[in-house]
Formats: structure tokens, C-alpha cells, sequence
């Protein structure tokens, strides 16, 4: 296939998932007449999400300001919804290539054929790579419409209007935790903002590398107790969203890398979280792993699919070992397990 070198170096439109409906004030003439059914029954956004507002990031500041210039100055030239018949030519569907379900919690890798002068993703954080590739990442709370737009360096426009297939997620019911890690007290929470933070910044960095080329592989194989999205109920009460899925085998369990990259993080006795190691898989997605036992791999180390990073524990907030296996593209949580079905 004959891929023309795409010299955009990072086009980057910040955005986060949460309220991503209700942000997109460009699009929000198409949205409107798209499908207001949907839109209604989406709008409430993962406040539950627990990232804090602020996520650092410092990379994206300058391109994102990049992007609304150029939106700026093009302002003129398509701004209006594609109503009027004199709007930018149209580019062929070809020029897009999308690979993966449109699902919430879903990843789907997209490959643009032509260089990019801009895009508009509302609710997105896209960033395209040399080689014109990037990742789209539905959120667990994902509108039933979502509309990717690309405009070429030629000027030519392609729409892509996602259909993002719905999910049931089923009450978690949790029970026999120690009261103390249900009601958090005052110093418990500072700390946990605090580690937020410093979780956020880790997945909100962009690198280069693409070790989700070559798919993914269990960091550990046992009976799956608790799934991707699924509300919690903690010894009776709201315990906010799952976000991981959890991997139910006893403590010193190997756990492996499910895909190349490398460590990021690594911490001890986080709230909550206990001993957490996060894996930067490259192009904003990362893995974070927490109640974990112990370490075999140190930030910095660079590691292979497969390899042995640490050992399962029950460390944190648990009633028994298990494994939490969490993926992020940035800070938009993705449902491990469609990575793994998405590969076999
Ligand atoms: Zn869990």
C-alpha cells in the first residue's frame, strides 16, 4: 500500500471524555439534526470518572492552541454545517481507513491516506502520528453518535459519522469491605486527589512507540469477578464506576506485560489502589495495573509483551488477590477486554 509520508508532526485537539456531548459547540448544528434521542440519553458524562479536572498536559497546550488558530483562520471557509453546496469538496471514504468496533469502552486504530491540515473530533484527544495513524477511543458513557472530521492539506473534507454501539453494564455488588476503605476520612482523600494527579499526568503523555500493533495478551489468566464499567455497590453504597477488569488468581501470580512498553510508573500503597505499575503501551495508551504484590520491572525499564512486570496481590482497597487491569487512551478509560477479543 503506498502511504504518502505525512509531515503534520502532532495534531493534537485536547479535549477529555468527560461531558463530551455538551463541549462541542462547532459541531452542534450537525449533532442536533443528527439524532436528538441519543444525545439526551448520553449527556451524563463520567463525572464518576474520578480524574481531576486539571490533568496536566503540557504537550498538548501548544498544539491544541495550533488547532484553534488554524480553526480560526478557517473559520470562513467551513464553518457552517455542510448544508450550503458550496462547501469544501468532499474527499473519498478510501482516505480513511478504520480498523475495530465502534463500541463504548471500544479502540479502533485509524489510518489517514493524505496529509492533514486539520481535524475535529469533539470530545476527542486525537493525535496523529508521522505515519498519519491514531486511535479513537469511545468512553464507557460514549453518545450514540459520534462525528469524526478530516480536513486535507488539498482542502478536501471526509465526514465520518460513528455509530458507537451501546452497552449494559450490571451492578457490581461488593461486599465485606473493612468500613474504613468505604468512608474514606479527610487525610485518606487528600492523598488520593493527590495520586489522581500524578496517574493523569503519567497516561496523558504522548510517545511515539506502537506496541498495540502487534495486539494483546492476558497479563494473567483466572476467572474474571468484575468487568470494565460496571457500577459498584461497596458494602451497600455508590461506589462510583469499575474501570478495570479484574482477574481473580492468588497472590504471587505472575503478571505480564499484555502488550510492549514501557514502565512509567511505579507505586507503592496508593490509596485505594495499593501497589500500582503503569505501562505506557505508546500513542496515549497505557495499562495500569494495581493491588499488586509485588515489582519485577523499575520506571524507565522497556519491556516486552509478555514479560513478567510483578506478581498479583491484594494490596489497596480488596477483599481477596486479584489482578485490576485498567486501560487509558489518555484519560479516556477503554475496556481491556475488547483489546484482547479484538486480537484473537
Ligand atoms: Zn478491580
Amino acid at each position: 500500500m503506498r502511504v504518502p509520508v505525512i509531515v503534520v508532526s502532532l495534531l493534537t485537539i485536547a479535549a477529555c471524555d468527560r461531558g463530551a456531548p455538551s463541549s462541542s459547540s462547532s459541531t452542534t448544528g450537525a449533532q442536533a439534526s443528527a439524532d436528538p434521542a441519543p444525545v439526551a440519553s448520553a449527556a451524563p458524562p463520567a463525572s464518576a470518572s474520578s480524574a481531576p479536572a486539571e490533568a496536566p498536559d503540557a504537550s498538548a497546550a501548544p498544539a491544541a492552541a495550533d488547532t484553534a488558530d488554524a480553526a480560526a483562520s478557517a473559520a470562513a471557509a467551513d464553518a457552517g454545517p455542510p448544508a450550503a453546496d458550496a462547501g469544501p469538496p468532499a474527499a473519498d471514504d478510501s482516505r480513511l481507513s478504520v480498523e475495530g468496533r465502534a463500541v463504548q469502552g471500544g479502540l479502533l486504530r485509524a489510518k489517514l491516506n493524505g496529509k492533514l491540515r486539520r481535524m475535529a473530533f469533539p470530545g476527542h484527544r486525537v493525535t496523529v502520528s508521522d505515519e498519519g495513524e491514531f486511535l479513537i477511543a469511545f468512553s464507557r458513557n460514549a453518545p450514540a453518535q459520534e462525528k469524526l472530521t478530516i480536513t486535507f492539506d488539498d482542502g478536501q473534507v471526509l465526514e465520518k459519522l460513528f455509530d458507537v454501539e451501546p452497552r449494559k453494564f450490571e451492578v457490581d455488588k461488593v461486599d465485606h469491605l473493612p468500613e474504613n476503605m468505604v468512608k474514606l476520612d479527610m487525610a485518606t482523600r487528600v492523598k488520593l486527589t493527590q495520586a489522581e494527579k500524578k496517574l493523569d499526568a503519567v497516561r496523558n503523555k504522548y510517545t511515539k512507540r506502537n506496541c498495540y500493533k502487534n495486539g494483546f495478551i492476558w497479563p494473567s489468566k483466572g476467572p474474571i469477578t468484575s468487568r470494565y464499567g460496571q457500577p459498584r455497590l461497596l458494602n451497600g453504597t455508590d461506589g462510583g464506576i469499575h474501570w478495570g477488569v479484574d482477574i481473580a488468581v492468588p497472590v504471587g501470580t505472575p503478571v505480564r506485560a499484555p502488550a510492549c512498553g514501557k514502565v512509567v510508573l511505579v507505586e507503592k500503597d496508593l490509596p485505594l489502589s495499593g501497589h500500582t505499575m503503569i505501562i505506557d503501551h505508546g500513542q496515549g495508551l497505557t495499562s495500569t495495573f494495581i493491588h499488586l504484590h509485588g515489582f519485577a520491572a523499575k520506571v524507565n525499564d522497556e519491556v516486552k509483551q509478555g514479560q513478567v512486570i510483578g506478581t498479583v496481590g491484594m494490596t489497596g482497597r480488596t477483599n481477596g488477590p486479584h489482578l485490576d487491569w485498567r486501560m487509558n487512551l489518555f484519560e479516556t478509560r477503554v475496556d481491556p477486554e475488547l483489546l484482547i477479543s479484538a486480537a484473537k
